[in-house]
């Protein structure tokens, strides 16, 4: 199963590139355009796409990593040192990964399936993956690569050995349809629906219709429901048509539903006449939607009736986000136990490289179930990308892996079943180590999750790393050419974690940590962080540890400087970095302009330590009416610096500017940045463009009991919480020692039950707390949000007359932290 490869000059030729060509007989099989993620660069052909970074700034680093090939946009970009490289130049990168991945589709004469509208095209992409496995060998896009660079991506995997295609294509804007129309060129088209997400690029509803068709331009069929284009009255593509309806006319028309046991759905239909009927296991409004407009794909694709029923009935639920948790035995868990593929499990192991708070990394890996695959091939394959990405040990299960042991490099065991490994995981003795779980849905991986990790108190705090990332990126592409980003991760990242966020940060090339305590940097010290470590309240008892770990203080007063000085004496150690905190109007720590002269003489003196950065911060950066004191902070901190750096007679790296300090006052970059809650999603000069950040955390608890309540009857200690009326009250499992503030109870605080805001009723407990869900369907065990995008920290933080920060970093470190990534 080898990828299609094209010469470099087949490249050249299709991209339209004026080369500059060393080996002309370079063979490419690999498409990348991420640094960080580049496997077998023998084979692979570096974009330099000009996105949020502008890819042209990694070529040497790409090339340093043994990449030959390269596509860029200008020429100034090309290494001194690199004759034997391959460039390509052409006008536009992006344009260019077009044109190829385009050429390489057109390769192809199976058909393509293409799917878009507002929601649903995951799930429907990976249903119908489920549902027509049995007969084709399918190539389809990884997780939700639906984008501009996702589904080039996407096609770019299509072989041979493919039989059919199933691609999904997103759009936030117009015009960009047309792109990806051009790569996918779908012959089979489906719309799952028109919602009101992402409405923000678009005109109106029509317009928006308007682009999402603009995929269905040539397909032979296309499959909708007409519901969906109610108001649009240009005309429908496709050769042919499939529609489906509720009680409408159409070519399946669903005439009835009936919930059977709680978990399933009857539905019974007409299909050209005839009576059909399936039953599918879900009964929520959007899987049912989903579910039917895959009955609908089957039918349409001239599926039996009874066929689509048996395997409608089966469907597994997709999920596609990978989880990181804490497990057994000081063990990190990646839990990515939902499907196996070689596409998901690369993206999955990219992952687990970014790990590093242990130093072995463990993949638990089932048989990849790809029908139709020459399964030596695939194997080995599979046991290439364990190498390259770091696996030390992989323990195989199923009948097929363990026929391939011989593959891999690593240390290995290998198990026939589930059972097999589950009767055996003590004897594999995994201890201290980050574990990847990857099985395919009939192996049951969630069981092995299930012993490895620990059993989660139901209070948990997810956070989204891909929400945390694009915030990161967000704030990186308002940063002026040059200027470094520190990253201020105290207080256990504002309450959402230590080496899991660091992890990540390191991975995204932040330049500098900074924690508060030496001991914060020393955990992240000991969980493989090696980028530079800012600590902000270094402690003399500390100073040995914090050079031991390569700790940089911050210095604030000549205490501290004459402390660390001897420190280093001791140890005999020269130049060691420093920051220099300077007082221009906090008033808390640092040195005042007074000190200045006196530190410029201690300094000058003094081989022992060397200033790597003078900082000072701002007081009130977010607020509008202080900005002239702002601007007074600015003046001091560029008047103290210079006086400084003259008198040191070296540079070092200036910096003032926090979360608002960058998106308030862009003359206040200087040479780095810190930035701090903004990169949870909270930044108060943002309440306009909220949609630039996303929400990262949200805290979940769950309904341990339901009471019914007669009115009069008191809730909670001192009776506080009176019920109005006759209703029904939950208890729930977070309360004030989970961070949970007691001035939330008694109605203050709301919560989302099953997507309704309710209110607390009583004083709030230790350990749990009471919500008046009168009127409201819900069960015991449900899920309960505490806060999320809807109900929101800035509005606790309001009610507690707090601010975002206190909310964050007071939530109990006894709440477990869940981390995932889509
Ligand atoms: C916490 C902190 C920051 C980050 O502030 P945010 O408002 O969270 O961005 C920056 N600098 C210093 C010195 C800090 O203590």
């Amino acid at each position: 199963m080898q990828h299609k490869s094209y010469t470099i000059e087949e490249v050249s030729q299709i991209v339209n590139a004026k080369g500059f060509i060393s080996s002309a007989d370079a063979i490419i099989r690999n498409i990348s355009f991420d640094s960080r993620k580049l496997v077998d660069v023998a084979s692979t052909l570096f974009f330099a796409l000009k996105g949020r970074r502008d890819g042209h700034d990694f070529i040497s680093e790409v090339y340093e990593a043994g990449v030959r090939n390269f596509v860029i946009s200008s020429e100034a970009s090309i290494p001194k040192r690199s004759r034997d490289a391959n460039f390509l130049l052409v006008a536009d990168t992006t344009i260019a990964l077009q044109d190829l991945t385009a050429a390489h589709r057109q390769q192809f004469n199976y058909p393509v399936i293409g799917i878009t509208g507002s929601n649903g095209k995951t799930i429907v992409k990976e249903w119908l993956y489920q549902l027509l496995a049995p007969e084709k060998n399918i190539v389809r896009s990884p997780k939700s690569y639906n984008s501009q660079i996702g589904v080039p991506l996407s096609v770019w995997s299509m072989t041979e050995e493919h039989t059919l295609a199933i691609f999904e294509a997103g759009v936030s804007k117009r015009g960009e349809m047309i792109a990806l129309e051009r790569i996918i060129k779908p012959t089979v088209g489906i719309l799952t629906n028109i919602g009101e997400a992402h409405n923000e690029g678009f005109g109106s509803r029509a317009e928006k219709i308007e682009e999402k068709l603009e995929l269905f331009k040539d397909v032979d069929l296309f499959i909708y429901s007409p519901k969906y284009l109610e108001g649009y009255n240009k005309p429908i593509p496709g050769k042919q048509q499939f529609t489906w309806a509720w009680n409408a006319p159409a070519d399946l028309k669903i005439t009835d539903e009936e919930v059977l046991e709680d978990k399933y759905l009857f539905l019974r239909g007409y299909f050209h006449e005839k009576d059909v009927q399936c039953v599918v296991p879900f009964i929520d409004a959007a899987s049912v939607e989903n579910a039917i407009c895959c009955w609908a794909t089957m039918l349409a694709l001239g599926y039996l009736s009874v066929d689509a029923d048996k395997r409608l009935e089966k469907l597994q639920p997709v999920k596609m986000r990978l989880e990181l948790k804490n497990g057994i035995n000081n063990c990190s868990i990646i839990d990515d136990s939902y499907s196996a593929d070689i596409s998901s499990l690369a993206i999955a192991l990219d992952f687990l490289k970014q790990q590093n708070q242990h130093i072995r990394r463990t993949v638990i890996l089932s048989d990849i179930l790809e029908a139709g695959v020459d399964s030596e091939d695939l194997y080995e394959q599979i046991a290439q990308l364990l190498t390259s990405k770091g696996v030390e040990r992989l323990i195989g299960v199923g009948r097929e892996i363990s026929q391939y042991a011989d593959k891999f490099k690593q240390d290995t065991a290998f198990f026939d079943s589930t059972n097999a490994l589950l009767c055996h995981l003590d004897d594999l003795k995994l201890f201290n180590e980050t574990i990847l779980l990857k099985g395919a849905r009939s192996f049951e991986f969630e069981r092995v999750s299930k012993m490895l990790t620990h059993k989660v108190h139901e209070t948990v705090l997810e956070i989204n790393l891909n929400a945390l990332e694009n915030n990161l990126n967000y704030y990186k592409s308002q940063l002026k050419s040059g200027v470094k980003l520190m990253v201020m991760v105290k207080a256990f990242s504002y309450g959402s974690g230590s080496f899991e966020i660091a992890n990540l940060l390191q991975f995204n090339k932040v330049d500098y940590l900074a924690v508060a305590y030496a001991d914060e940097g020393v955990t992240l010290r000991k969980a493989g962080i090696t980028l530079p470590i800012m600590v902000m309240n270094p402690d003399v008892l500390g100073f040995d540890v914090m050079v031991e770990h390569r700790l940089e203080p911050e210095i604030y007063s000549f205490r501290v400087l004459r402390d660390f000085v001897n420190v280093l004496k001791l140890k005999g150690v020269d130049n060691y970095p420093v920051h220099i905190k300077l007082d221009t109007g906090m008033h808390r720590l640092g040195f005042m302009f007074s000190d200045i002269s006196a530190l410029v003489e201690e300094l000058s003196n003094c081989p022992y330590l060397k200033v790597i950065s003078a900082f000072s911060h701002l007081v009130a950066s977010e607020d509008a009416a202080s900005d002239d004191f702002t601007r007074k902070q600015l003046a001091d901190f560029s008047e103290m610096t210079g006086q400084l750096e003259q008198a040191l007679q070296y540079s070092f790296i200036k910096h003032i500017a926090n979360t608002s300090g960058i998106s308030r006052h862009s003359e206040a970059q200087m040479d780095m940045v810190r930035l701090g809650i903004g990169l949870y999603g909270f930044d108060s000069s943002h309440k306009d463009k909220k949609p630039l950040l996303e929400t990262v955390t949200v805290l979940k608890t769950s309904i341990s009991q339901i009471k019914e309540l007669k009115a009069g009857d008191s809730v909670g200690y001192n009776r506080k919480g009176i019920l109005p009326r006759d209703g029904k009250i939950a208890t729930v499992k977070i309360g004030y020692a989970d961070g949970y503030s007691r001035k939330l109870g008694n109605g203050n605080g709301k919560m989302l039950v099953n997507g309704q805001q309710v209110p607390t009723i009583g004083n709030i407990c230790m350990d749990m707390c009471m919500l008046d869900i009168t009127g409201i369907s819900a069960s015991e065990g449900d899920e309960v949000i505490v806060f999320n995008e809807v109900v929101r920290v800035e509005d606790i933080a309001r009610q507690l007359e707090t601010i975002p920060y206190e909310v964050l970093t007071g939530i109990s470190e006894r709440v477990k932290r869940i981390y995932y990534y889509e």
